[in-house]
């Protein structure tokens, strides 16, 4: 019997929601992260926490058999990996970014410059794609710093709230990568892990999905049914149950996230009453 080996980060920002979609997938851990490697209590699983840099070359060498990481990593250090799913987490971008009071018109700023960055590989595509020649130092952490201490002209780093850019006095120019958590295999797995693999991501798929949807209970009027089912399309059609008080209905349904408050305004609108909206935790179509 094969065991799935599922590599994640130890610690960092992708540990959290890394170990919260496993959980979310039914795959139960051992508490505590002291150990490199857990066998998982429920599923034909271990998983290995590392850093998240070494998880490309661990997956591509089949020590690892899965791994969760960023994007960023996977692109970065083109290791023979296949990405299975976006994930929908830790979204960031790859940026380059240049001090405040510089008046930049355009990537050709960087022509003849320093920039600074832990993505080598990545910022060097992106700039001969653009027929800029610039000279990258590769530094290892606190990259924003270095435009400050003299050290670049700007640099390429991860952005997310751009919180960090501001307050080392830099901007946010031009975005080389869109980043967030992906799952990665090894392409060569034998026929029992990737039957292991593919229970894993349906049950992924399913949990990812049922984030973007919410259960929807509500109270109408017997005269207002039609209006609110026309509204609430379901996953086939919404379920209506009479009430015990005569005159009125119950209606079941489900609604997308992005919709939601759209839609909640419409079903005030008809006399809707006493909403509920509840999460839905698993969602199989
Ligand atoms: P490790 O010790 O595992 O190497 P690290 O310092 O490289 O950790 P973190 O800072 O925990 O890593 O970031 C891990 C990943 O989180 C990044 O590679 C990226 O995909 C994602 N991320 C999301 N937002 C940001 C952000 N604002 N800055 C940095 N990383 C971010
Ligand atoms: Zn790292």
């Amino acid at each position: 019997m094969s065991t799935l080996k599922i590599a994640v980060q130890k610690s960092g920002r992708l540990s959290e929601d890394s170990l919260s979609l496993l959980k979310g997938c039914n795959i139960n851990l051992p508490k505590g992260k002291n150990k490199l490697i857990a066998p998982s209590t429920n599923f034909p699983a271990e998983v290995l926490y590392l850093r998240d840099d070494d998880i490309p070359q661990y997956v591509e060498d089949g020590i690892a058999d899965i791994g969760i990481l960023g994007l960023n990593v996977v692109k970065e250090k083109k290791h023979d990996v296949q990405i299975d799913k976006y994930l929908g987490f830790s979204r960031c971008r790859l940026s380059l970014a240049v001090p405040r009071n510089i008046e930049y018109q355009g990537i050709s700023f960087f022509d003849g410059k320093k920039i600074a960055t832990s993505y080598p590989k990545l910022t060097n595509e992106y700039l001969k794609k653009n027929g800029v020649q610039a000279e990258i130092h590769e530094i290892s952490g606190s990259v924003e710093i270095a435009p400050g201490i003299g050290l670049a002209d700007g640099i390429c780093d991860l952005v997310s709230t751009g919180g960090t850019l501001m307050s080392n006095g830099l901007k946010e120019v031009d975005v080389i990568l869109k980043s967030e958590a992906v799952l990665i295999s090894n392409p060569k797995l034998s026929p029992d892990k990737q039957a292991l693999l593919n229970k894993v991501l349906f049950r992924v798929e399913s949990s990812l999905k049922a984030n973007h949807y919410k259960y929807i209970l509500l109270n109408a009027p017997n005269e207002k049914v039609k209006t609110i089912v026309d509204i609430l399309p379901g996953m086939k059609s919404p379920t209506v149950l009479p009430l015990a008080e005569a005159g009125w209905s119950s209606i079941h349904s489900v609604v997308k996230e992005d919709d939601f408050w759209n839609v909640i305004d419409q079903l005030k609108s008809y006399g809707a009453q006493g909403i509920l909206v509840v999460p839905i935790e698993k969602m199989i179509l």
